[in-house]
């Protein structure tokens, strides 16, 4: 068996899987994609201490630093169900889509999340030529700009008053009638002097010239016509969805589906440990995710080290 275990090789679990191998334990991590959301990134201007770097530079990266240890890294493997240990200290272990079953003393879950898609046409085809997901990574490229915000729940509003102190002019397109995000968001963002609201408002299209984008077209749920705004950005805030279907029932999550953790990055079973966008951590980033990461492999290793000699 694993002493750690990591579930996940993003940004969290890559961090976890280093500072636990230097504890020289054995360690195994098993990612359906190693790299996770960076390998869908461009630009990178926030890895602090890196001015610029790109997604799949990081991610080759991210690999190549935890290949000089000697870790057990099983790439292309999805997770499918945990069973966590009956008694404390004991084995927890996880089942793989390939039928394999992993056995380890500690765990630390890093699943990471997704964006959900707006699934329209052009969406796909210029995401980050245009398309974003995230306002604190993209908003700086779209100075002076024409942006858009699809989605008027917190995370919605929030991107808006955001990007309104970079950007030109921020549209803000709400599905329903009304904004769903805390009064006090709104009335920030109506205070705004260069954002529209349109709510009502059904997002059909992002267009583009092949290159890059430069605008979107939208049907008025109340009276069925489409209108079209040119703009240079599309930021989609319909949610981030935490990779942790298959943890149901085995850890505690909040009913968004995030995995409760401490400030130590313990789960409610001990043992469990977890880091990154798929935890209860109110920042999604890189840099947020390899210092949840490092700090959940030190936890478990806290954990091992406590363990009753058998
Ligand atoms: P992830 O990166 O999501 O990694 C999750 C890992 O778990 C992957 O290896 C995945 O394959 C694996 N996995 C999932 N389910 C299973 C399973 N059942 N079994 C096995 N493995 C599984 N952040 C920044 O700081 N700066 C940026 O500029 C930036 N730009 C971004 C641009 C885009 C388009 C996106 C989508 C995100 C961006 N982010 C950026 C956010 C950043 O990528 C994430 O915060 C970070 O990657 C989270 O790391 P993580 O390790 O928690 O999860």
């Amino acid at each position: 068996p694993f002493d750690v275990l990591v579930i996940g090789g993003g940004p969290a679990g890559a961090s976890a899987a280093i500072y636990a191998a230097r504890k020289g334990i054995r360690t195994g991590i098993a990612a359906e994609r190693f790299g996770g959301q960076v390998l869908d990134t461009m630009g990178i201007e926030n890895f602090v201490g890196t001015g610029y770097t790109e997604g799949p530079k990081l991610a080759a990266q991210l690999e190549s630093h935890v290949r000089e240890y000697d870790v057990d890294i099983m790439n292309l493997q999805v997770a499918e169900e945990l069973i966590p240990a009956e008694r404390e200290g004991g084995l927890h272990e996880v089942t793989l889509a390939n039928g394999a079953s992993l056995k380890a003393r500690t765990l630390i879950l890093s699943t990471g999340a997704r964006w959900r898609h707006i699934n329209v046409p052009g969406e796909d085809e210029y995401r980050n030529k245009g398309v974003a997901y995230c306002p604190h990574c993209d908003g700086p490229f779209y100075k002076g700009k024409r942006v858009a915000v699809i989605g008027g729940g917190n995370s919605g509003v929030e991107a808006a008053i955001d990007l309104a102190g970079i950007v030109g002019h921020v549209t803000l397109i709400e599905y329903e009638a009304d904004l769903r995000a805390d009064a006090v968001l709104q009335r920030k963002l109506a205070s705004l002097p260069n954002v529209k609201i349109i709510t009502s408002a059904m997002t059909t299209e992002v267009r583009g010239d092949g290159d890059k984008v430069v605008g979107l077209t939208y049907k008025d749920r109340n009276h069925g016509t489409a209108h079209e705004v040119d703009l240079e950005g599309v930021f989609v805030q319909i949610g981030l969805v935490p990779n942790t279907e298959w943890l149901k029932g085995a850890v505690a999550l909040t009913p968004y589906g995030e995995i409760e953790v401490d400030d130590r990055g313990e789960t409610s079973q001990p043992g469990i440990f977890a880091a990154g966008d798929a935890t209860t951590t109110p920042y999604k980033q890189i840099v947020v995710a390899m210092g949840a990461g490092s700090t959940a492999a030190l936890s478990a290793f806290d954990y091992l080290i406590r363990l009753p000699v058998e």
